[in-house]
């Protein structure tokens, strides 16, 4: 295994479980990759940036409970959101069946008008009665979500105070530059299709602490880890993997390797006798990436009651409460402060931006959404841009994205960017590790299957599906 994110792990875990002597080799002196956490030289622990989940992500709650962290994850059934004016609304299942269940909530919802709650509306029922797939999703080279929005009239308000809230958080893209399929996805799968895939699921401990099983599980079947071992190249001699070569010369032979990198660092390794064996090695070029802002404000008293918000029309996305989350008044080792993360996704106007002026413009926006804080001292704050935090699912990008198998022999990709069907999310390197572990015991003639089923649809959409 070259690389320990969440697609090497899930790998790594899954052929430990099928009796694989694995070893895996991660560059970074921690595992968790993009969705890890780590200590500032103050001793504060960081998130590389909150990370959630959904309860329609079936693999990765799978991967969690075989390495003994599931219950580090926190489930929320009501998500708030909150506009500059002040109007709140939620998304709460109620009573009613799916796909009504979001109904009362809905109707309720005060930053929309009865225009943009009809124009969404109508789009819903579209999207139902394709049970998740609208038949324009199939033009050559995919439309965005944005052109799919449009033919079905949404209202700007719609577009602004809904689809893009929703989107952009979920796909990290702005709406033009999303292929729709994977944006109606997020509505089937989370909302419409059943009562549960819409549960937020948020770490309770720094997410680095989610991994500590996986060392555990690896090693307990005769494998290693190996921290601060990045691969410097990738020997293919007659058609096959012959070794992977690390600093100093030193080099490692396997029965099969799976390289588990970000789709920039796998372009890089691939030289050109794997291009010419594998021609899709020589076009990851063509996965564009998105960024992703994360800031972190540390306040000398409470100013946040709920777990987390989602701010509209704001540059702020998502405020988390992190101090409430982790169960602690402050998360720093002040008596009465407290800790928020802010998330910024698609965040492309910042990444020139100086650290100022991000900290300054959030602030003033955290200030307008939590009056508390217009009386609390901040006495620390981080900013953390990920410039190439996920793939941009930019539209028709699933052609450029190669399956877990190759035509090399002994090489397998994971990575959330490897073709799983989902957008760059935890979810989809679960996806894509356990694709590359059934792949790798197909290749030897034991096949095994590790891949979970989506949630089941449930209530009046079980009896069309
Ligand atoms: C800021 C941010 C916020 C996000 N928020 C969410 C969220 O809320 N929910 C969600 O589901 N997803 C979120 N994501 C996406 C999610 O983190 C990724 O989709 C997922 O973690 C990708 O896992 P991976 O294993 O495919 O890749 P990575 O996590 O990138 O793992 C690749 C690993 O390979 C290692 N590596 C690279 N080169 C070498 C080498 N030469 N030798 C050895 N090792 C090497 C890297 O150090 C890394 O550990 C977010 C991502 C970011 C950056």
């Amino acid at each position: 295994m070259i690389g320990g994110g969440l697609a090497g792990l899930s790998t790594g875990v899954a052929l430990a479980e099928a009796g694989w002597r694995v070893r895996l080799f991660e560059q970074r002196p921690f595992l968790g990759g993009r969705a890890t956490s780590y200590v500032l030289p103050d001793g504060e622990h960081v998130d590389n940036c909150q990370h959630v989940t959904l309860g329609c992500c079936t693999n990765l709650e799978d991967f969690y409970r075989r390495i003994g962290s599931a219950g580090k994850i926190k489930f929320f059934d009501r998500l708030l959101f909150q506009d500059p004016q002040g109007r709140t609304g939620e998304m709460q299942a109620g009573m009613l069946p799916a796909p009504f269940h979001m109904t009362g909530s809905f109707a309720g919802f005060a930053p929309l008008t009865l225009a943009d709650k009809r124009s969404i509306a109508m789009a819903m029922l579209d999207i139902l009665r394709g049970k998740g797939h609208t038949a324009d999703l199939d033009e050559p080279g995919g439309i965005s979500m944005l052109e799919w929005l449009k033919r079905r009239k949404q209202t700007p308000g719609a577009i602004e105070r809904f689809w893009r809230v929703v989107l952009v958080s979920a796909l990290d893209e702005e709406l033009d530059r999303t292929d729709a399929r994977f944006g109606v996805d997020v509505f089937w799968k989370g909302f419409l299709s059943n009562r549960t895939g819409y549960r937020m699921g948020v770490p309770s401990v720094p997410l680095a602490e989610l991994y500590d099983g996986c060392k555990t599980e690896i090693e307990k079947r005769g494998g290693e880890v190996n921290l601060r071992m990045p691969v410097r190249a990738i020997h293919v001699e007659n058609g096959a993997v012959a070794a992977v070569e690390f600093d100093g010369g030193r080099r490692e032979s396997a029965d099969a390797y799976v390289f588990a990198l970000p789709h920039p660092a796998m372009a890089e390794l691939a030289n050109e006798e794997m291009k010419r064996l594998e021609p899709r090695l020589g076009e990851l070029d063509k996965i564009g990436v998105a960024p992703i802002t994360g800031v972190h404000f540390w306040f000398d008293r409470e100013v946040m009651k709920e777990p987390f918000v989602t701010l509209l029309e704001t540059t702020t996305q998502w405020i988390f409460n992190k101090s409430a989350l982790y169960g602690t008044r402050n998360g720093a080792g002040k008596e009465k402060g407290q800790y928020l993360q802010l998330v910024i996704s698609a965040s492309y106007d910042l990444l020139q931006k100086p650290r100022q002026e991000i900290i300054d413009l959030c602030l003033k926006e955290v200030q307008q959404a939590l009056p508390a804080a217009k009386n609390a001292k901040l006495l620390k704050a981080t900013v953390i841009k990920e410039a190439a935090a996920t793939f941009s699912p930019q539209p028709g990008v699933d052609r450029w994205r190669p399956t877990q198998e190759t035509r090399i022999r002994g090489m397998f990709l994971a990575g959330d960017w490897t073709a799983t069907g989902w957008p760059a999310t935890m979810e989809g390197a679960v996806r894509s590790g356990y694709l590359a572990a059934e792949a790798v015991l197909r290749s030897v003639g034991t096949p095994r299957k590790f891949l979970q089923a989506d949630l089941p649809a449930d209530g009046f959409v079980a009896w069309f599906c």
